[in-house]
């Protein structure tokens, strides 16, 4: 992969609309939109998306996956609702565009990807040397991160069947889950809040179209 790592006037002022567009979209929370105003999304695509990268669309990755739409980015964070020096747990990295949006949040990013080259990908990717507060791993979503939890947030980029039990229990108590959840094209998002007495708050948002999340990793 090819990737442009100048970010030209050009790109600031198309970064501008698009995070204008945003806003007008329905999304107020200014830590959100200002985090996003800061990173360069043509630089986690293929130079060969250069003049298209800030368009509000998903856009390919490779291994048949996709970088968030920008809007997607912006209403899960929103939801998600990260304060700093938070421990956030993110399931599904890609293109690694949402861990910084969370980094720049100043929250401490542990992110999963099960695809070996997405992975890999990243650990080559000059930009991300910048964000020490993200850590990377290879390895099944499904599973989170026990030896790291309990997690203040967790989220969800794949569109889940169900939610998984096992990510409940890395949450911490008073801690929030967004994740989309459905089997088929079209994902509900949800937020799941862990009361303090252990039950669950359950939150249904608007719908989505997500990939999906996958059982175990793939080399
Ligand atoms: N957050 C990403 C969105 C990538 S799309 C970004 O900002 O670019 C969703 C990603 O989730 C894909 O890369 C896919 O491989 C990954 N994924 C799907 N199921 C998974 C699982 N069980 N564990 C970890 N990653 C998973």
């Amino acid at each position: 992969m090819k990737r442009t790592v100048e970010d030209s006037y050009k790109h600031k002022g198309l970064r501008k609309k698009l995070i204008e567009s945003i806003r007008e979209k329905g999304i107020n929370d200014e830590r959100v939109l200002e985090a996003m105003s800061g990173i360069p999304r043509h630089f986690f695509l293929d130079s060969a998306f250069d003049d298209v990268a800030y368009q509000d669309r998903p856009f390919p990755i490779g291994e048949g996956q996709t970088i968030s739409q920008p809007y997607t980015v912006a209403y899960q964070t929103e939801l998600l609702d990260v304060q700093p020096g938070q421990k956030v747990l993110e399931i599904g990295t890609g293109s690694a565009y949402q861990a910084v949006v969370l980094a720049m949040m100043r929250a401490n990013v542990y992110t999963i990807e099960r695809q070996k080259k997405l992975y890999d990908e990243n650990k080559l990717f000059p930009y991300l040397k910048q964000f020490p507060f993200i850590k990377f791993f290879y390895g099944d979503g499904y599973q989170g991160l026990p030896t790291y939890a309990p997690f203040d947030r967790i989220l969800i980029t794949a569109g889940a069947p169900e939610i998984p039990e096992k990510l409940i229990a890395q949450l911490k108590s008073g801690g929030k889950m967004v994740i989309p959840v459905g089997s088929g094209n079209v994902q509900q998002m949800k937020r799941i809040t862990k009361m303090e007495d252990g039950s669950m708050q359950e939150e249904t948002f608007a719908n989505f179209s997500f990939v999906p999340m996958l059982q175990g990793k793939k080399s």
